[in-house]
C-alpha cells in the first residue's frame, strides 16, 4: 500500500464524501486552517464525460433548500447562499391536485415564506468549487474508504482508477458518506453505538415532466413553479418540484408492492389515467411509460444513532449520522445545519488546526470534549427530526385533504398572524426559524394543547351565551 506520511505544518483531516455535506464541512475546515483532505468514491461530477452516469446514480435530481441549509451557506461568509439563491426556485407552498385535476394553492407561511428547489448536481458542484478555492484542501475522487484504523488515525482508501490500496494519515476523520456510511460501521466497532434503522414499505421512482415549448421556441413551465406540486392518494402520491430549465421532477412515491404490480405499458398508463389524469399529458404518455420503467426503484429509510464521535478521532455528520424520510424536505438541511453548529463548538472549545511540536500522537482533549459537546447537543435534534419526517409521511399522502387538518392549519395561521412570536406552526418553526428540532416539537405540543383549549373554551362560551339566551326567552 501507498503510505501517505502526514507532512510538517497544519493538521491533517481527512474529510471521506464529497457531497453536500462533506463538501460544505471541507469549506469550514478550510476556513479554519486544517489541511482538509477529502475523498469520494464517485468520479468528479464536474467531469462532463462522467456527469451525467453519476448524476443517473446520485438520490433525488433536486431538492428543498431551506432556513436552516442557506444559514450554513451564509456562515461561511463566500456568498455561497446568494449563489446558490441564483440557480433556485422559490415555493411559496403546496399546490394539491385532487383526482379531477383541480387545483388548491397552500401557502408554507403565513407572511409568504419560501422553500427553495435546487439542482442537487448544482449545488453540489457549486460546493466543491467553492471549496477548492482553498490551498489547503484536496479533492480525491474515485477513491472509496475501506476502513479505518482509528487507533493509529489512519484511513485506507481503494484508489478505483488503479486499483491500488491507499492509506492515509490523518489527525481526525469527517464521516460525510450518507446513509450507508463506512465511517459509521467503523465507529461502531470502536466504541457502543446505539443504532436504529427502519425501511419504509414506500420507495420512489423519479418522472420528467417537461417545459412546454411555445411557437417563438421558448420553454415555459407547463405548472406554476412557485409551488410543490402534490398529488396525495392516501396510500401514495406524488410530488414534482421546478428545475430551472422549466421542467419539473416528479417524484411518485408508492409501496413496493404496488410498483411491482405495475409491470406493462396498459397497466401503468391506467393507473395514471385513474389516479393522476392531469399529469399524464404534461408529462407525455411516451416519456412516462420510458421513465417509469428505466429509472430505478429507490428505497427509503430512517437511522439514528449515538453517539456521533470516537474520542478526538471521528465524527460523523448528515446522513452518515441520520438519515430521514424525506417528507419533511430537511435532511440536507439538517446536514448543513450539522456543520453549522459543529464548528461552533469548535470554535467554542478553542479547537485549532496549529500543530503543537512533538503532539503527534496525543489526544486534543479540546477536540475530544468539543465533539462530545456536539453528539449531546445535535442527537435530540437529529431525532426530533427523524420522527417528525416520518410523520410527515402521513401528512403528506393524506392528511393535507382532510377536514381536520385544514381547519387546524386555519387556526394555527390565524393565531400565528395575531401572535406571530407566540404562536407559531410547526412547519414554519422547522422550514423558516431555527429553532432546535426538538425543541420546535415541544412547542408544538404546548400549542396543541392551548388550541385545544381554546377551542373548547369557545364552544363552552358559546354554550353558555346561547343557554343564557334561551332562558331570557323563556322567561318572558
Ligand atoms: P450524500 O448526499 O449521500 O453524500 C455522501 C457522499 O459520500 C457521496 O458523494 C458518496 O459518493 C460518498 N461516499 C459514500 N460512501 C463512500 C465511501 N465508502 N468512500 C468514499 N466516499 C463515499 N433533503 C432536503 O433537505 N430537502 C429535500 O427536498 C430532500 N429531498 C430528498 C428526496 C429524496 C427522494 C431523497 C432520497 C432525499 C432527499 N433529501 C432532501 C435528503 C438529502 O438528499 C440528504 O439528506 C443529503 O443528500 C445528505 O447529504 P450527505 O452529504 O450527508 O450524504
Amino acid at each position: 500500500p501507498t503510505q501517505l506520511n502526514s507532512p510538517p505544518g497544519p493538521r491533517r483531516v481527512c474529510v471521506v464524501g464529497a457531497g453536500l455535506v462533506g463538501a460544505l464541512a471541507a469549506i469550514y475546515l478550510a476556513q479554519r486552517g486544517w489541511q482538509v483532505e477529502v475523498y469520494d468514491t464517485r468520479p468528479d461530477l464536474r467531469d462532463p464525460e462522467t456527469a451525467t452516469q453519476a448524476k443517473n446514480s446520485q438520490r433525488s435530481i433536486n431538492l428543498a433548500l431551506s432556513v436552516r441549509g442557506l444559514s450554513a451557506l451564509r456562515a461561511t461568509g463566500l456568498g455561497l447562499e446568494e449563489q446558490v439563491m441564483q440557480l433556485a426556485i422559490p415555493m411559496r407552498g403546496r399546490m394539491i391536485h385532487d383526482r379531477w385535476g383541480r387545483q388548491t394553492g397552500q401557502a408554507y407561511g403565513v407572511f409568504g415564506q419560501c422553500i427553495n428547489s435546487v439542482d442537487r448536481a448544482a449545488l453540489t458542484v457549486e460546493l466543491v468549487n467553492a471549496a477548492e478555492q482553498f490551498e489547503n484542501v484536496n479533492f480525491h475522487f474515485d477513491h472509496t474508504l475501506r476502513s479505518c484504523n482509528l487507533d493509529d488515525r489512519q484511513a485506507v482508501f481503494l484508489d478505483r482508477t488503479t486499483g491500488s490500496e491507499v492509506v492515509v494519515e490523518t489527525d481526525w476523520i469527517v464521516g460525510a458518506d450518507g446513509a450507508y456510511s463506512v465511517c459509521r460501521r467503523q465507529l461502531m466497532r470502536k466504541t457502543r453505538v446505539d443504532y436504529s434503522q427502519v425501511y419504509i414499505k414506500h420507495g420512489y421512482c423519479e418522472l420528467t415532466l417537461p417545459p412546454i415549448v411555445t411557437a417563438s421556441g421558448k420553454p415555459q413551465y407547463a405548472m406554476d413553479p412557485h409551488h410543490l406540486h402534490i398529488w396525495p392518494r392516501h396510500t401514495f402520491m406524488m410530488i414534482a418540484l421546478p428545475n430551472p430549465d422549466c421542467s419539473f421532477t416528479c417524484t411518485l412515491f408508492m409501496p413496493f408492492e404496488k410498483f411491482g404490480e405495475l409491470t406493462t405499458r396498459e397497466e401503468l398508463l391506467a393507473f395514471f389515467d385513474c389516479y393522476f389524469p392531469d399529469a399524464v399529458p404534461l408529462i407525455g404518455v411516451d416519456r412516462l411509460v420510458t421513465d417509469y420503467f428505466r429509472n430505478p426503484k429507490g428505497s427509503l429509510m430512517s437511522l439514528k444513532c449515538h453517539p456521533y464521535h470516537y474520542e478526538d478521532r471521528l465524527v460523523i455528520v448528515g446522513d452518515a449520522a441520520h438519515s430521514m424520510v424525506p417528507f419533511y424536505g430537511q435532511g440536507m438541511n439538517c446536514g448543513f445545519e450539522d456543520v453549522e453548529i459543529l464548528f461552533s463548538i469548535l470554535d467554542q472549545h478553542g479547537v485549532t488546526a496549529i500543530r503543537t511540536p512533538g503532539e503527534k500522537g496525543t489526544t486534543d482533549t479540546r477536540l475530544q470534549n468539543a465533539l462530545a459537546c456536539y453528539t449531546e447537543t445535535r442527537h435530540p435534534d437529529a431525532v426530533a427530526i427523524c420522527d417528525l419526517a416520518m410523520y410527515n409521511y402521513i401528512e403528506m399522502r393524506s392528511s393535507v385533504v382532510s377536514w381536520r387538518y385544514l381547519i387546524r392549519k386555519k387556526l394555527e395561521d390565524q393565531f400565528h398572524r395575531w401572535f406571530p412570536e407566540i404562536i407559531i406552526p410547526l412547519y414554519t418553526m422547522v422550514s423558516f426559524t431555527q429553532t432546535p428540532y426538538h425543541l420546535a416539537v415541544l412547542q408544538a405540543a404546548r400549542q396543541t394543547q392551548w388550541l385545544k383549549r381554546g377551542i373548547w373554551v369557545t364552544v363552552l362560551g358559546l354554550a353558555a351565551l346561547v343557554g343564557f339566551g334561551f332562558r331570557k326567552n323563556l322567561g318572558r
